[in-house]
């Protein structure tokens, strides 16, 4: 199947759960993880009316921005974990940051993010597997997170991501999710700017949908199996 097709068939799924878990129409967005796929690939996904995209590694997430920056309403998100040497990178280039775990990369993000471009969409990664995963803040640790970055300049605090320990069952990614959930909501209801719950891969889209999810971020199934990984 082609790109297209997939977009056009994972679109669909978002769809159907949406409908199954009764939450509003088009409350899902779609983010097309391009990680390690070639520029031609973002393109094809690009026609296809795609334009949300996710990187995880700095230096290649700077050079696809700035082969593509023809296509300025593409919106570019930062999904890998970030050391605070390539913070700048992040700051001058991305829309969004989904995996905001420490303190001192708040601060760096803050001070580095350029005056003329719009406040840095934030997301704070939250740990909810019981395994010592090094990523993530604990949700008991999540208030003093939350109250250091609204008081940060330039950054904007729109939600909550997690990378959840795989589960075999729906009903137990379900219930893995199931305390962000609740996290989620507490801090939606009293804050207008908290509207992003970024969870569901290919592999837990329907549990991540019946949990909350606004946000998929889908690579395999759009771009199929990452032949290889790699780092910065
Ligand atoms: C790679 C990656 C994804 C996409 O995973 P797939 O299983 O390929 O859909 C989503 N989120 C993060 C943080 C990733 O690193």
């Amino acid at each position: 199947m082609s790109i297209a097709e997939n977009i056009a068939q994972v679109k669909q799924d978002i769809r159907l759960n949406e409908k199954r878990f009764e939450r509003d129409m088009d409350s899902v967005r779609l983010l097309a993880v391009s990680k390690t796929k070639p520029i031609s690939d973002l393109e094809e996904a690009y026609q296809a009316g795609q334009r949300l995209f996710g990187e995880n590694y700095v230096q290649e997430a700077v050079d696809k921005h700035l082969q593509l920056a023809a296509y300025q309403d593409i919106e570019w998100h930062f999904i890998g974990p970030i050391q605070s040497n390539k913070s700048r990178q992040i700051a001058e280039t991305m829309a969004w940051v989904h995996t905001i775990d420490r303190e001192k990369i708040a601060r760096r993000l803050s001070e580095q993010r350029p005056s003329q471009l719009p406040d840095l969409n934030v997301l704070i990664q939250v740990n909810i597997s019981d395994e010592d995963s090094k990523s993530g803040i604990r949700l008991e640790n999540l208030m003093p997170m939350v109250e250091l970055i609204r008081s940060l300049p330039n950054l904007r605090l729109r939600g909550l991501m997690a990378i959840p320990a795989p589960q075999v069952t729906e009903a137990d990614q379900m219930q893995v999710y199931q305390p962000l959930k609740q996290a989620f909501e507490t801090l939606k209801a009293k804050d207008q700017d908290i509207d992003t719950l970024s969870i569901g891969m290919s592999g837990d889209l329907s549990a991540a949908i019946a949990s909350g999810s606004t946000m998929v971020r889908v690579g395999t199934a759009i771009f199929g199996e990452r032949a290889y990984t790699h780092k910065d």
